[in-house]
């Protein structure tokens, strides 16, 4: 069986929504953010953060033990298909394993492994070998196009589409806008 290997937060998990309510009760503005220009808002609004702050910040959040919704509810059913033929491992940057732990279990989501909390993904996808990665992080996309995996990646998130609009006519490189799409691929490769 080929291993397919998933992100969550911003491809199975709403984090960015969840993230913003956090941030929003917590400082008491009102901006939409996204994971990957928060802390330029911030300062846009006054709000002095270094790297540190803002790496407290998303593990205060996750330490909320938030229970953060799909992004799609028709998730789980289709990694389900993708499961009957292959291995689905998980690797989260996330902090909190064990309330990443109940949030997959709570919504559903079916995998093989679980690698959380996870600093050095290429290290593992290395020894996995995934036929394809699920990820929107644009540091971790760059790296993967750059060793030639083969991505798939949701046009969701301006951040993401960037990346994918940079890189579209490369053959490692594929978008989604619904999640089915990626099974769709999976399946005809
Ligand atoms: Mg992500």
């Amino acid at each position: 069986m080929n291993n397919i290997v998933f992100d969550v937060d911003g491809i199975i998990l709403d984090y960015n929504n969840s993230f913003n309510d956090y941030v929003k009760k917590r400082f008491n503005k009102c901006i939409h953010f996204n994971i990957y220009d928060f802390r330029k808002q911030l300062l846009e609004q006054g709000c002095e953060l270094d790297a540190n702050d803002l790496y407290q910040i998303y593990r205060e959040f996750e330490n909320t033990n938030p229970v953060i919704p799909l992004l799609d509810k028709n998730i789980p059913e289709i990694m389900n298909k993708i499961m009957e033929h292959n291995n689905i491992i998980i690797i989260s940057k996330y902090s909190n394993l064990q309330n990443r732990i109940e949030n997959l279990k709570e919504m559903k989501i079916p995998y093989n492994e679980l690698i959380c909390p996870c600093d050095n993904k290429i290290d593992y996808i290395k020894i996995y070998k995934p036929t394809f990665i699920i990820e929107d992080s644009p540091e971790m996309l760059e790296l993967l196009i750059d060793n030639n995996y083969n991505v798939i990646i949701p046009k969701k998130w301006n951040y993401s589409l960037d990346v994918f609009n940079k890189h579209k006519d490369k053959t490692n490189v594929y978008g989604y806008d619904k999640f089915e799409e990626i099974l769709e691929r999976i399946i005809i490769s």
